[in-house]
């Protein structure tokens, strides 16, 4: 039933307990990189999901989006957009603030980069309360952009993130705790 490339990819993601703070348990995607079977299927079970729908644009979440984003982007033969953190953008951009646990936090995009009627994919590596992909999809629709999908690798089910994206589609390729 499921892929059999999953459980590689499973086993290749750290889970750091109390990082970075206590009560957080940190999957660190880092060491699923360190294998490059396990990352390219990663890479490639999001590909085969995508390559035929069209997609124009891979937009991806500072700062892990950037690393799971670019090469789907090119296998699908989409443009890669970033969506950054506050001040890193050197052109015009729109904002998107959101709220944390503890306090706010802001994404931005260029203008410019995403035209209305373009097809998106929004790519992060994990979404726990789903704050961050409900700012990087508003950024995209604020353009007139249509978000097919948000791709995560990761879904942290007991934060209910899957319920705050209002039933725009989310594909993840496993569950942690
Ligand atoms: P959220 O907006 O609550 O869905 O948080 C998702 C963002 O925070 C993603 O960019 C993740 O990389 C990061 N994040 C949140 N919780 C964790 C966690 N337990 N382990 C690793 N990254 C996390």
């Amino acid at each position: 039933e499921e892929d059999p490339r999953i459980q590689g990819i499973r086993t290749r993601i750290r889970v750091v307990p109390n990082f970075p703070k206590p009560g957080i348990m940190f999957q660190d995607i880092t060491t699923l990189l360190l294998d490059p079977n396990a990352f390219k299927n990663a890479v490639d079970l999001f590909v085969e999901r995508y390559k035929k729908e069209n997609i124009s644009v891979v937009a991806g979440v500072e700062a892990r989006g950037f690393i799971f984003g670019p090469p789907i982007a090119l296998a699908i033969g989409a443009k890669f957009v970033p969506l950054r953190k506050p001040g890193k953008l050197p052109g015009e951009v729109i904002s998107e603030e959101y709220v944390l646990e503890y306090g706010k936090d802001c994404l931005q995009m260029h203008i410019g980069a995403v035209e209305p009627g373009e097809r998106a994919l929004v790519v992060d590596d994990l979404i726990a309360t789903g704050g961050t992909l409900c700012a990087a999809m508003k950024l995209l629709e604020r353009v007139g952009a249509e978000v097919i999908e948000c791709a995560c690798v990761i879904e942290l089910p007991e934060l209910k993130g899957r319920e705050r994206l209002e039933g725009k589609p989310l594909f993840t390729l496993l569950e942690s705790l």
